[in-house]
């Protein structure tokens, strides 16, 4: 109905005016009137139902569960940097990764202190918005999200068909201290601090109550299947034309000086703002760059955030546990009087290992500066020896290992921890052990977690992985805290983790130094495990990015005849320990060559011929580099692809040479 049309058009345009632009073309009044209108209207005429008209602003609905979503493409971390000279080791390490470049642009952003949110677009209307969660998949939060005035429900202008955005979701200073101020009037504990009330009011229950938070919302990243800007400065003009907040405190710097100057200014000028940030993020303008530099498995390699000096506070030592790492690595951690520090109460923080403690030259007793450097986990930067006790006994590293058998803790040469060697008894690394084979990245079995590994392990039901598989329900049922549904739905997640491939097994094995990204190589030179069990350590050297360590690390683990057995019955169980036929391409034709697609094909789509590039044994990839094969071009190919490619001699063909080439 075109008066429910135009009047929802109007009205995303006067929130569009209001809230991004701080320039509103009518009176508060006037809005609420027209508002009133269409929702008479869309009450009247509920056939047009519109899940992003902006009536939709003001909540009403109720979520009770929130559904877990798979982010398409994954929300990374960022590493961090403190100083000048990390930022130049990271510069040295993104110069090496792009050959023959000796420079780089930058865009500078603010770190904004919140909680971030990934949003999808399609057609130019929001269809989800999904937290950031553990990076692989997250919460759908939509409906919490509409309700946030900063964040369009419609985009104006070029946008492009479907794309997704990422920001930052926060409070301001001022708005969260009128919240407490309400809060202490009324008698209620006021809240900790503006980041956990923003993560807490995406997770209501009542979109309504969402409705009243004074949330708000910075866009600064575009993320799409094709490449859409040649710069994340283009890419972040296009998202305030297109209708997004995006702050306009960023900065294009032409080398690490310009960067310097921005964070100089922005850590004088940080308590100016309305809001809190809690560093600097630097990325690599250039796309193409980044698409060059990729990801490590936590962070981009193309960005970094810089961490200003955050604040130091004093408080007393009550005395020191001793964890222990599936690996036997053993980490002394301070219990520290609680204390308030950036918002949160401090309890603990790492020593790291007994260097550390002596470092510190710590006491039994001491006071101690405790400083957030960037990790969730704070560090002690040092001690107050004017106020230690006099008397006070230096702090010794224990001798034993913490677990009942009270193993001699050894130290390995070369390596700052020390040890636990009670690989097979020590209870700690055995159900860290346990531990890391559930988690989520390894074969993800939901539903079991520390604790009912710890009760699964206290009750002689499981010592070591291959004991989960032969659980029943009659085992778990009895459990604390064990219904009968739970129960079902482990059971369940092991025998579905039987599907998982072998990469994902082999990194669940927590072979030391193997992680993810490892155990893809060793699975590509070995396909199987009998290959990779009789394996030389001159043939697992040949692989690329292993060395010596891991090396003589996978050895170790397969020489030991408890993992065989353990190795053995998981084989028997089904899990799989081989590429499977379909994944299984390396021998074809295009095995070994790297493709580039650029512009556009008459009868096929770049999709497809991505996919016959993929099941010939070939690899697609999004920029050229100096190891891509072919530059596959069609109609308008990009013309900084085919500058790159000319520049690093990459041979370019068209669409019928590469029909030719695998034989169609
Ligand atoms: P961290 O969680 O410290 O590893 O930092 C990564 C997070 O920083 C991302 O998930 C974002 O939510 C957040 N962030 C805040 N501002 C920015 C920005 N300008 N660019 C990228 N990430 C940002």
């Amino acid at each position: 109905m075109k008066k429910i049309d135009d009047l929802r058009k109007e009205l995303h345009e006067h929130n569009h005016n209001y809230y991004m632009l701080d320039m509103p073309t009518i009176s508060d009044y006037d809005f609420d009137i027209k508002l009133k209108k269409l929702i008479e209207l869309e009450n009247k005429y509920p056939e047009y139902f519109d899940a992003n008209s902006p009536s939709q602003r003001v909540g009403g609905s109720i979520t009770k569960i929130f559904d877990t979503v798979v982010h398409q493409f994954p929300m990374y971390s960022l590493n961090n940097s403190y100083s000048k000279k990390d930022l130049n080791d990271w510069q040295e390490r993104i110069l090496k990764k792009i050959p023959g470049k000796e420079k780089v642009e930058y865009l500078c952003e603010l770190k904004f202190d919140g909680v971030s949110i990934n949003l999808t677009y399609e057609k130019g209307s929001l269809v989800s918005a999904v937290t950031r969660g553990d990076g692989v998949e997250g919460d759908n939060v939509t409906e919490n999200v509409k309700t946030i005035n900063t964040i369009p429900l419609k985009l104006k202008g070029d946008f492009p068909e479907k794309f997704q955005i990422r920001g930052e979701i926060f409070i301001e200073k001022d708005d969260f201290d009128k919240m407490n101020s309400l809060r202490i009037k009324n008698g209620i504990e006021p809240y900790m601090n503006p980041r956990n009330t923003a993560s807490g009011s995406l997770k209501l229950q009542d979109s309504k109550e969402v409705a009243n938070r004074p949330l708000t919302c910075y866009l600064f990243q575009i993320v799409s299947e094709n490449q859409l800007f040649d710069t994340q400065h283009m890419s972040l003009q296009k998202a305030s034309e297109w209708g997004f907040n995006v702050s306009n405190t960023y900065r294009l710097c032409k080398n690490l000086d310009e960067v310097a100057d921005y964070i100089k200014y922005w850590d004088n000028k940080k308590d100016d703002l309305k809001y809190e940030i809690d560093g600097i993020v630097v990325k690599v303008n250039d796309l193409d760059y980044q698409n060059e530099l990729g990801f490590t498995s936590k962070f981009p390699r193309w960005s970094i955030a810089y961490k200003f000096k955050t604040d130091r506070v004093t408080t007393k030592l009550i005395g020191i546990n001793y964890q222990v790492g599936r690996t036997g690595a053993v980490t002394p951690v301070a219990n520290l009087k609680p204390v308030l520090l950036g918002g949160t109460f401090v309890k603990r923080a790492s020593l790291h290992n007994e260097d550390q403690i002596l470092k510190l030259d710590l006491h039994e007793g001491d006071y101690v500066s405790v400083e957030k450097g960037g990790e969730i986990i704070p560090k002690i930067v040092n001690v107050l020896k004017e106020k230690r006790e006099i008397g006070s006994s230096p702090v010794k590293f224990s001798k034993t290992c913490p677990c009942n058998l009270k193993k001699n803790l050894v130290k390995i040469k070369d390596e700052a921890n020390h040890y636990c060697l009670s690989f097979d008894e020590c209870p700690y690394q055995i159900k860290g052990r346990i531990q890391h084979f559930i988690s989520r990245k390894a074969m993800d079995i939901s539903g079991l977690g520390g604790e009912t590994i710890d009760l699964l392990y206290k009750n002689g039901l499981v010592s070591n992985y291959a004991d989960l598989y032969n659980l029943k329900k009659k085992d778990l049922i009895p459990l604390e805290r064990m219904a009968e549904k739970s129960a079902e739905n482990i059971l369940n997640a092991l025998n579905l983790s039987k599907q998982i491939e072998f990469e994902r097994v082999l990194f669940a094995l927590g072979i030391r130094f193997v992680g993810q990204t490892v155990a893809k190589k060793i699975v590509k030179a070995f396909e199987n495990i009998d290959n990779l069990m009789s394996a030389d350590y001159e043939s697992l050297m040949e692989v690329e990015e292993i060395g010596e360590k891991i090396s003589k690390s996978i050895l170790e683990f397969f020489s030991s005849i408890e993992n065989k057995k353990i190795i053995n019955r998981l084989q028997k169980i089904g899990l799989k320990f081989e590429v499977s036929q379909s994944d299984n391409i390396s021998k074809t034709i295009l095995s070994g060559y790297s493709f580039v697609i650029s512009g556009k094909f008459k009868n096929l789509s770049r999709n497809e011929i991505a996919t016959l590039i993929e099941s010939n044994g070939g690899k697609t990839t999004s920029s050229v580099t100096s190891k891509t094969n072919y530059l596959l071009g069609g109609e308008d190919i990009g013309p900084s692809k085919l500058t790159r490619a000319n520049e690093l001699n990459v041979k370019i063909i068209s669409i019928e040479e590469f029909l030719e080439m695998i034989n169609i």
